[in-house]
């Protein structure tokens, strides 16, 4: 039997696989990039398995599913086989084509294309997964509760939550509205809406400001509750059904617009005092640094006269 010094491709490729079934990510990583340099041609599905390994720590960012799908579109496999699961190459390659848009249309700043985008994507999840499994939350968190219904669930939660988000600050309202389709897609998906719900309770409350007295809707956003010390002296007769503080405590409410004047004013003071003293420590600084320059030659003179 001839005993091969070198380890070829094909033996490098089988070592990385047993190390993938022990869960061993690293060092099968390692090694079959070792097996691409051996003999890595085109039709390689050892670049599909790095290409997987690397989005392990990598499930945020949609380059990393382009990796696997660009290495997975240059071989022929329909199947792979990583670690203890069979994999299909074209059901990963639909899931990290859908992945990809999705961590880019969460990274985009303009809401209206965002929520636009995020309902088309929604769908796609939905007709083209289903209730098939997510193959990457599985393979690499063993979690078996994620879908293609439930993406579709929960992009569509996230799609009204921009729309919610964008219109807060012109229409109230209406941003409530989105936010309780919102917690209806959440429900459904099994998560608790609260922080919708709470979203709605602050964009439907009213408040009259106590400085300026301007009435205002959505808290948070148009007007803030502020501690301050009402006396009761101050707090007696209002029977106004828009109150200006709320039950109990020591706050005001404040309408944005005076809110934001006095703790822009505040800053300003703040900011003045804070430059007079770093202004003063560098004063001290340079007749510190010259006592000491002065004290070292000095001691030279010192040193030399000796
Ligand atoms: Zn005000």
């Amino acid at each position: 039997m001839a005993f091969k010094f070198f380890k070829d491709g094909d033996d490098l490729y089988d070592e990385a696989t047993e190390l993938l079934k022990r869960g061993e990510y690293g060092k099968a990583r390692d090694i079959f990039q070792k097996s691409i340099d051996k003999d890595g041609g085109t039709d390689d599905v050892a670049a599909v398995m790095v290409a997987l390994i690397d989005l392990k720590d990598r499930q945020t960012e949609g380059s990393a599913y382009k990796r696997v799908s660009d290495a997975l579109s240059k071989t022929d496999a329909t199947e792979i086989v990583f670690g203890l699961t069979t994999i299909s190459c074209s059901e990963l390659s639909t899931e990290c084509g859908l992945m990809k848009r999705k961590m880019e249309l969460l990274s985009t700043s303009d809401k209206k294309s965002k929520s636009d985008g995020l309902q088309k994507l929604a769908v796609e999840f939905q007709s083209a997964i289903g209730d098939r499994n997510l193959i990457v939350p599985m393979l690499f968190r063993n979690d078996s509760t994620m879908t293609g219904t439930t993406e579709f669930l929960n992009l569509m939660a996230i799609s009204y939550e921009t729309l919610s988000e964008d219109i807060v600050w012109t229409d109230t309202q209406k941003a409530a509205e989105y936010e309780q389709i919102a917690a209806g897609y959440r429900q459904q998906n099994g998560q608790p809406p609260d922080a919708n719900m709470e979203r709605i309770r602050c964009f439907s409350t009213t408040c009259r400001c106590w400085m300026c007295g301007r009435v205002a809707t959505g808290e948070g956003i148009h007007f803030f509750s502020a501690p301050s010390e009402v006396t009761t002296s101050l707090d007696n007769g209002e029977d106004s059904p828009v109150k200006s503080r709320p039950e109990g405590g020591a706050h005001i409410y404040i309408c944005r617009a005076c809110y934001t004047a006095v703790s822009k004013r505040s800053d300003e003071i703040s900011r003045r005092y804070y430059n007079e003293a770093i202004a003063e420590l560098r004063r001290a600084e340079v007749r510190l640094q010259a006592e000491i320059a002065a004290l070292q030659s000095q001691i030279s003179m010192i040193r030399m006269s000796r």
